[in-house]
């Protein structure tokens, strides 16, 4: 590390409080400083070049040094930087954006309402949901199910949704009335002997308790993203939606599909829904939206769920909720742009292409003497190591091979021993082999 009283990784030190990082110890090793980015490639302040693996935080689908993106923002920012969609105002980039999403959404959806990132709109859905409810005259259907290793973000209300000890634990959360249903990944919950098909009806069963147990008409809605990331990405065992869905509708929940990370492309259709026959009621969306080069985040919403909180604002005068940023036109028109690369480019077109060629090297990782298991679909996926190898402490390996992994000149992230891929769409099928060669020497700087 630069020890410079000047430079820039001792002025982080020195003013900066960063997300998932142990304050001590960034004290002792400092920051990578990553200075600037083009295609699947970002640089650092000493000119080292590496492999964006993780596309940013899985969400750069169009890859780094856009400029068409930059002359979007540019050309907005010149014609109107802000303006705000409180009070019955609006603006042309937010009304084009929602009729955009609603023209690509998979399946009948009413209204876009926008927000900032992933967690803004998923705290909003929940708020939309208790709205809702209440409006119906069902204020004891409250209650909002969740999965263990989920992740929905890290507000107050998200945090909850969120299905992993790091965003509970010293919180004081989950808030009430969140309630986790089991975790569909097989390989570490199956019993002996337990077929993937049998385990998917478990997972059902186990839902359809927790409904029967907590009252079926307390219950008010289901969050899940259609593949988990963040909790290592999990795909969904065979048969698990097509159980989990038909409980959903028995008992009348709403079903919100979290497709901040899923969405624009990344499991090979433009949403996770289409790839697992999801019909969810809402849809939250972020990221790959803008290719984050901008915050935009947006909340989906079908006529079930419009109606009735429509009819209750007009009883009470508002829906008062908001956010000075929502719909911003500078991110609504980097959106807009985003989108139209996407589908001009044909990206989705492009994961279904290059996704057996990245499969295919994820699995051979897979097959190496550290790992325990691989998933992927489309262009994300994860390779499990086992830890009990190196140590006995769960993450220390999958940390010690993220650092070998940047070294190498690939960034990486793990999940506990779980090594995340999830590269910006337009990642080449050279640049994929390019990726799991560098991973591979990384391993072999470990094992
Ligand atoms: N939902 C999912 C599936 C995510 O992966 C994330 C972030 O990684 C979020 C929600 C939260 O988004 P944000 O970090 O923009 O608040």
């Amino acid at each position: 590390m630069n020890q410079l009283p000047n430079s820039i990784e001792a002025r982080d030190i020195a003013f900066q409080l960063h997300s998932y990082t142990d304050a001590r110890k960034h004290e002792d090793n400092g920051p990578l400083v990553i200075e600037k980015g083009d295609g699947i490639y970002v640089e650092d302040n000493n000119g080292k070049r590496y492999i964006e693996g993780m596309a940013g935080l899985w969400s750069v689908a169009v890859g780094f040094g856009e400029k068409r993106l930059v002359e979007a923002a540019t050309r907005q920012m010149e014609k109107l930087p802000y303006y705000h969609t409180f009070s019955h105002r609006t603006h042309g980039p937010s009304v084009e954006l929602a009729e955009k999403l609603i023209s690509m959404a998979p399946v009948p959806m009413s209204k876009a309402y926008f927000t900032n990132s992933g967690s803004e709109a998923n705290d909003t859905a929940i708020k939309l949901i208790w709205y809702r409810s209440n409006a119906l005259g069902q204020p004891e259907r409250k209650k909002i199910i969740s999965r263990v290793r989920g992740y929905h973000g890290v507000t107050i209300a998200s945090a909850s949704l969120t299905g992993l000890p790091n965003n509970h634990r010293s919180f004081d959360l989950p808030i009430a009335n969140i309630l986790h249903t089991s975790s569909p990944h097989y390989h570490s919950m199956k019993k002996d002997g337990e077929i993937e098909t049998d385990f998917a009806k478990r997972c059902a069963q186990d839902l359809e308790d927790m409904i029967r147990a907590e009252g079926p008409e307390t219950i008010a809605a289901f969050f899940a993203e259609p593949v988990m990331g963040a909790g290592g990405v999990v795909i969904p065992p065979q048969g698990y939606w097509e159980a989990v869905q038909p409980i959903l509708k028995k008992y009348d929940i709403l079903f919100v599909a979290d497709e901040v990370i899923c969405g624009f492309g990344r499991t090979g259709n433009m949403f996770g829904t289409q790839t697992y026959n999801l019909e969810p009621d809402m849809m939250t969306l972020s990221k790959g939206i803008s290719s984050s080069y901008l915050p935009m985040s947006a909340l989906l919403v079908n006529e079930k769920v419009y109606g009735p909180m429509a009819d209750e604002s007009h009883k009470i005068g508002v829906w008062g909720h908001g956010y000075t940023a929502s719909g911003h036109p500078v991110a609504a028109a980097v959106a807009l742009e985003n989108l139209k690369i996407i589908e001009e480019r044909d990206l989705v077109g492009h994961v279904r292409d290059i996704s057996p060629a990245f499969l295919r090297r994820l699995h051979s990782l897979g097959g190496h003497p550290l790992a325990r298991e691989s998933r992927g679909v489309g262009l994300i996926g994860a390779v499990e190591f086992a830890h009990e190898a190196l140590s006995a402490t769960p993450g220390a390996l999958g940390g010690k091979i993220n650092m070998a992994f940047q070294e190498q000149g690939l960034i990486s992230r793990n999940m506990g021993d779980a090594m995340a891929f999830c590269p910006p769409l337009i990642i080449t099928e050279k640049q994929v082999n390019e990726m799991f060669d560098i991973a591979e020497s990384g391993i072999e700087t470990i094992a």
